[in-house]
């Protein structure tokens, strides 16, 4: 039997496997800092480790948020994470990288050529949207001061529908706005035309269209709210403007359905926000907001940073953060292209339609969206006969085989409706959904047959769907 001391054992660590040496057996503290330093290698491994039985990104299908980019995106951004985006000065490349990159979106967008639109990166669409609103709030108070409205009197609002992500009621929160909601309900999926400029007053800071509602992935009809918008201004000197979060839709619908009007093209639509991480196909997180035109972004609200001897114009909550969202951003537009763009997604769609059609196959779900736009699948249980199990049971089932399939209420006036929604991108391959089919069919069987599943009141929770 060999013995070993102390310094034998310092020795060995350095080249013992990992598992065996004194550091990875050691029991390092959960809440606060060890006194010790581990060897990288340990730390990777322990980290690593810890990891293990996380969700696999690629098997959730709750998530807008991309999970795959290429090698050489990957590698290109890895070569980029010590690059500050707001250090213009030290990374002048990198901000003329992120002008391009604005000024394509811009084109996708439909800027119109009389119109000098501005725009930027952000971390994601919370903070585009949080600019986009504090634009909208700071426009709105600079145009009825003029017309001699008393902003005291009443707080400001911003109509949208229940069908909002939470941005929204974070950005009213934070910046004492009163968040108006315009409900859906069973024949109103999306912004009730009919309703919503009932709910526009003086006091409106700006009219919000979704491109994609969040829950079901539905579009609300921007070009008809820009019509009933339209004639609403013809009449007041109020003036409302439309802003449109389009962070699903608005790297997806221009490449697959130039047809529908939605963007700058409208007259009364002034800023859009985006997520790069969502179909612009970027790791998170990468969002981007333009405004169509210099005049709606109020000059308080822009900051001047150095920038090569000269000045640069900048808005922006956070300040310091990494380049590496913005190169890839860039990396995915000149690799893909318009058509790249164009048949990535368009495969993306195809798998969407096909999950769909199975799903309806069954015979027991209701589609509430079946990825005619967006690749996004909602449905419901069909409401007779009432199924023994519930669409949380169907997400246990599923996420016994690793994927990630969430279910959950709808917004406000449709809360009795649980729903179970798929989002499709562009890394969920047609042999990922045969597989997932395979699983679905073999969940309902089993949950068919089941006798244990026991409710004793049905009730609605969210379940694993938390943006
Ligand atoms: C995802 C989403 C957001 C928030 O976007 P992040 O990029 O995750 O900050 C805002 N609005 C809508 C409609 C969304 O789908």
């Amino acid at each position: 039997m060999t013995l070993y001391g102390k310094k034998d054992r310092e020795n060995r660590e350095v080249v013992d496997p990992i598992f065996g040496s004194y550091s990875e057996d050691h029991d390092l503290p959960k809440y606060k800092l060890d006194k010790r330093a581990v060897a990288p290698r340990i730390a990777y491994q322990v980290i690593k480790d810890q990891l293990l039985d996380e969700g696999n990104a690629r098997l959730n299908l709750a998530t807008f948020c991309q999970t795959y980019m290429e090698p050489e995106a990957t590698k290109l951004m890895s070569e980029s994470l010590e690059k500050n985006a707001i250090d213009k000065s030290e990374y002048p490349r990198t901000a003329e990288i992120e002008n391009r990159c604005v000024n394509m979106i811009a084109n996708l967008w439909h800027t119109q050529p009389h119109d000098e639109f501005m725009g930027t990166s952000t971390v994601g669409s919370s903070e585009a949207c949080m600019l986009g609103g504090m634009a909208m709030k700071f426009s709105w108070r600079n145009r009825v001061k003029k017309l001699g409205l008393d902003i005291n009197a009443k707080m400001p609002n911003l109509v949208i529908s229940s069908g909002y992500q939470v941005c929204w009621e974070k950005f009213c929160k934070y910046w004492d706005i009163e968040l108006r909601t315009v409900p859906m309900d069973n024949t109103h999926h999306s912004l009730n035309m009919a309703t919503v400029m009932n709910y526009v007053d003086k006091y409106t800071i700006g009219i919000v269209g979704i491109m994609g509602i969040t829950y079901t992935g539905e579009y609300d009809n921007i070009e008809q709210l820009d019509k009933l918008v339209e004639s609403y201004n013809q009449q007041t000197d109020y003036k409302v403007y439309i802003h449109v979060d389009a962070a699903s839709g608005g790297l997806y619908t221009p490449f697959m359905e130039p047809e529908v009007n939605w963007d700058f093209k409208l007259k009364n639509v002034i800023s859009i926000n985006t997520s790069g991480h969502k179909y612009g196909l970027v790791y998170p997180g990468i969002g981007w907001i333009l405004w169509r035109d210099k005049a709606f972004l109020p000059e308080e609200l822009i900051f001047k940073v150095s920038y090569l001897g000269g000045q640069m114009s900048t808005m922006a909550i956070n300040f310091s953060r990494s380049a590496a969202q913005i190169i890839g951003q860039y990396y995915n537009f000149v690799r893909y292209g318009f058509d790249g763009y164009h048949e990535i997604h368009k495969r993306t769609h195809d798998v969407a339609t096909y999950l769909a059609k199975e799903i309806e196959k069954t015979g027991i779900f209701e589609l509430i969206n079946d990825g005619t736009h967006l690749p996004i699948i909602c449905y419901r249980h069909k409401q007779t006969p009432p199924a023994e199990w519930t669409l949380y049971d169907l997400a246990d089932r599923l996420a016994m085989k690793g994927w990630q399939v969430p279910a959950y209420p709808l917004p406000t006036n449709l809360d009795n409706i649980e729903v179970q929604r798929l989002v499709v991108r562009a890394d969920f391959g047609m042999g990922m959904a045969h597989d997932y089919v395979e699983d679905m069919k073999q969940a309902i069987t089993d949950l068919n047959h089941a006798h244990i599943v026991f409710h004793k009141k049905k009730e609605l929770k969210p379940y694993g769907f938390t943006h």
